[in-house]
């Protein structure tokens, strides 16, 4: 007999994890299926509603501004305004003090490693001091060992976009002994400890060693940036102490791959679920599926035998490309659990554009929608009665070039759980 739930949600990432705990609050029993880790650790941990006009021309000011001029198969547009709004109240609500930006509807100006200025609602509060609309005088400061970040060089790239303060970059070695490929972890759990450095002179902690090595740079900066690994658990403590040292406001620059806030938000997602009552399962794939009209029960494969998980309602949020939910070979573009409709030109050599630059249909590949998040057949009828799609899985829209992706996932998992609780 099959393990039983009212709610199945398959995928762990934002999507997944925000659908279960919707569905969850209202009022189901819910089971989460996920294979592997998401794509939020790789992420910024920032989330983006809306960037850019469907040109990728930004910033807007304003996200909810440029929701008329997406096209209609564009989540946003399907689901309306209202399903961002309570989406980013359900996110504010799980993250509480440790996320900004829920006071004003405005864009946040966020600077990036890479020195350019993203558009962008939530942000971490470890990176609030180092808004680019604020004009304070401000110091990068890189590490050796952390080649993402080359300070100097996205200090000259804020200075040719033209960001309204004095900005300068240094790069200098972190404290303590480390591998040169270390990873960013080490570091922070070594600001985390304090743990004593032996350098010339009598050993110092962690903390004080970098803001005297920080302070020699400082001139006049009136805020220093840093990498996102100023601690793990302890990270405001770490910024305040160093804030304190230097006399000046510290902040994260949020980082690619691997990245500390990312993980942090997964962190704090995860004991969410958890606090929520939701079942959570990972590390086994779910490959299949029973069912006509109806999903009756999905199949996951263990080593050597499948079991089914039945439902009342389902929830898919496998991710897109990245997250394996759309899969493209030769042949075609296939969404590959259900085997739902993937809209997609028939000849691949349109599935691309020649300008590096230019609109690439691929990126909006995914499921369509309608307004409880059923994925549509190739005739817009619903798929399955009871499958709802979230977050990255669902197609119409280009989450890199209109900085939508995080927008799109709560969007999506709010309303899809909230629906799915509601059907029970
Ligand atoms: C490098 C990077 C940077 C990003 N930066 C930003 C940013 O700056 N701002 C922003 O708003 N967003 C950003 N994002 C996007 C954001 O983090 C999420 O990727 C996005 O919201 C989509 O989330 P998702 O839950 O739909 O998919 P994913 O995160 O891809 O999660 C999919 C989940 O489904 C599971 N899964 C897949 N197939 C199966 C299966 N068959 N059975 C069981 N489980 C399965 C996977 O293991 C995974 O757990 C970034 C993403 C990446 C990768």
């Amino acid at each position: 007999m099959a393990i039983s739930d009212d709610v199945l949600v398959i995928g762990g990432g934002l999507a997944g994890m925000t659908a279960a705990i919707a569905a969850a609050r209202g009022g189901a029993r819910v089971r989460l299926l996920s294979h592997k880790a998401s794509t939020l650790r790789n992420a910024s941990g920032l989330i983006d509603v809306l960037g850019t006009d469907p040109g990728g021309h930004g910033p807007l000011a304003d996200p909810f501004d440029g929701l008329d001029a997406l096209p209609q198969e564009h989540p946003y547009s399907v689901l309306g305004e209202q399903a961002i709004r309570e989406g980013l109240a359900l996110f504010d609500d799980l993250l509480g003090d440790r996320y900004l930006g829920a006071h004003t509807d405005r864009n946040a100006l966020v600077p990036t490693h890479g020195g350019t200025v993203k558009p962008t609602a939530r942000y971490p509060a470890a990176t609030a001091p180092g808004l680019a609309s604020f004009g304070t005088e401000t110091l990068l400061v890189g590490f050796e060992s952390v080649t993402d970040f080359d300070a100097p060089l996205a200090a000259a790239h804020l200075e040719t976009a033209g960001v309204p303060f004095e900005v300068r970059g240094v790069t200098l070695p972190f404290p303590g002994e480390f591998r040169a490929d270390a990873r960013v972890t080490r570091m922070a759990h070594a600001l985390d400890e304090d743990r004593e450095v032996r350098a010339d002179g009598p050993a110092t902690g962690t903390r004080a060693t970098l803001a005297d090595r920080v302070a020699d740079h400082l001139d006049g900066a009136e805020r220093v940036g840093f990498p996102a690994l100023l601690g793990d658990e302890h990270g405001e403590e770490v910024r305040e102490e160093l804030a304190d040292r230097l006399g000046a406001e510290v902040f994260e620059v949020p980082m690619g791959p691997p990245s500390l806030p990312g993980l942090r938000l997964e962190d704090a997602l995860e004991a969410a679920l958890h606090e929520e009552g939701v079942r959570v399962e990972s590390g086994n794939p779910v490959v299949g599926y029973e069912g006509d009209d109806r999903v009756e029960t999905v199949t996951v494969e263990r080593v050597h035998r499948e079991v089914p998980y039945g439902a009342e309602q389902v929830i898919l949020a496998t991710g897109g490309l990245v997250g394996k939910g759309i899969r493209s070979s030769r042949s075609g573009v296939r969404e590959p659990i259900f085997g739902c409709h993937v809209p997609q030109p028939e000849d691949r050599y349109d599935w691309f554009s020649d300008g590096v630059f230019d609109d690439q249909p691929y990126a909006r590949f995914g499921l369509r929608i309608d307004e409880g998040c059923r994925p549509l057949d190739d005739r817009e009828g619903v798929e399955f009665e009871n499958l709802r799609a979230v977050g990255a899985v669902c197609g119409g829209y280009d989450s890199a070039r209109e900085k939508s992706a995080s927008g799109v996932s709560l969007a999506t998992a709010t309303v899809a759980g909230r629906r799915a609780a509601e059907c029970l």
